[in-house]
């Protein structure tokens, strides 16, 4: 079966739409942050600003030349932490190599950090501790299963790729002791040894690689959830992911497409995120 990522986010992004209009007053609000003229990063913030215009979300973006000092850059963010009008604060990555994404993520508030990247968000989410925001693309992953019911609870789930946005962070979430999670969970990387018996015993395959075609069926148990994160652009312009989509969707259970499959969801993600802390702040 074909998980449509296109569709579930479309469903996320209705609810929230919802409860958005029926906000009266001021609307919650995202402030993305732009450095330089990356044409990704350009078209990741287009997607992102599209989905707060069909929830009514407000969205700001502010842009910087590449040449942009690093102090300037963090005097914009802290304008922004204590701005009451600003819900959440996005910095599109990546960053001109003379600023560090490091400083720059830790000088967001981590009250308005809905990407989820601060060092305290990302303590809380190793705890379990429900006050924090939560990474999108890995939330995503979580909400796709839930609903697509495919069951987690006990299963073997194997990731391949330790990134912090990505692997890392869905390991935390996936393990975590509540419903929706309690997974045996599998974090591979390139210096794994065994990848295909370990990915071959996984009930749900999560690949995060950004290694076009690279899962093929020999490596996937018969009736696995296969979700695809990766996303790489072919010298013909096509996208593809991680995932041999044409030969292993004969063998699995489930699995997602690329694109319209986990791209979507992180956007939903971060609507919600963006939701909760306008809920926090007022
Ligand atoms: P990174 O490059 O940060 O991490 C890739 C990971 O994959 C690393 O841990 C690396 O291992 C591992 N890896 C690479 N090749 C192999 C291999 N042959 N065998 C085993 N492990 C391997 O990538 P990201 O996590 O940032 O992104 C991964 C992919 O997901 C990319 O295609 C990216 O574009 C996409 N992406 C999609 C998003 C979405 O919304 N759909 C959001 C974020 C990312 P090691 O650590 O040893 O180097």
């Amino acid at each position: 079966m074909i998980i449509d990522g296109k569709k579930i986010a479309a469903d996320i992004q209705a609810e929230i739409a919802r409860q958005v209009d029926q906000i009266s007053g001021r609307k919650p609000s995202l402030a993305f942050i732009l450095v330089g003229d990356n044409p990704a990063s350009q078209s990741y913030i287009r997607g992102k600003k599209k989905a707060c215009a069909e929830t009514g979300i407000t969205s700001v973006v502010h842009e910087f030349p590449a040449s942009i000092a690093e102090g300037d850059l963090i005097l914009q963010i802290q304008r922004l932490n204590i701005d009451p009008l600003t819900d959440g604060i996005l910095v599109q990555l990546p960053l001109p190599p003379h600023i560090s994404e490091r400083i720059v993520t830790q000088t967001i508030d981590p009250d308005k950090d809905v990407d989820g990247f601060h060092p305290v968000n990302v303590g809380k989410m190793l705890l379990g501790d429900p006050g924090g925001f939560l990474p999108c693309t890995p939330n995503g992953i979580r909400a796709l299963l839930e609903r697509s019911r495919i069951p987690v609870e006990g299963k073997h789930v194997a990731i391949v790729g330790r990134s912090n946005i990505v692997g890392k962070p869905l390991a935390a979430i996936l393990m975590q002791k509540k419903a929706g999670c309690n997974a045996t969970v599998t974090v591979a990387h390139s210096k794994s040894e065994g990848l295909k018996q370990i990915l071959h015993s996984a009930d749900i395959l999560v690949a995060a690689m950004g290694s076009p075609l690279f899962i093929k069926k020999e490596m996937v148990k018969p009736g696995a959830a296969v979700i695809d994160v990766g996303i790489n652009r072919m010298p013909n312009g096509k996208l593809v992911g991680d995932v041999d989509f044409d030969e292993v969707s004969k063998v699995a259970g489930w699995i997602t497409p690329v694109p319209g499959g986990v791209g979507p969801m992180t956007i939903a993600m971060l609507m919600q995120n963006t939701l909760e802390s306008y809920w926090k702040r007022t």
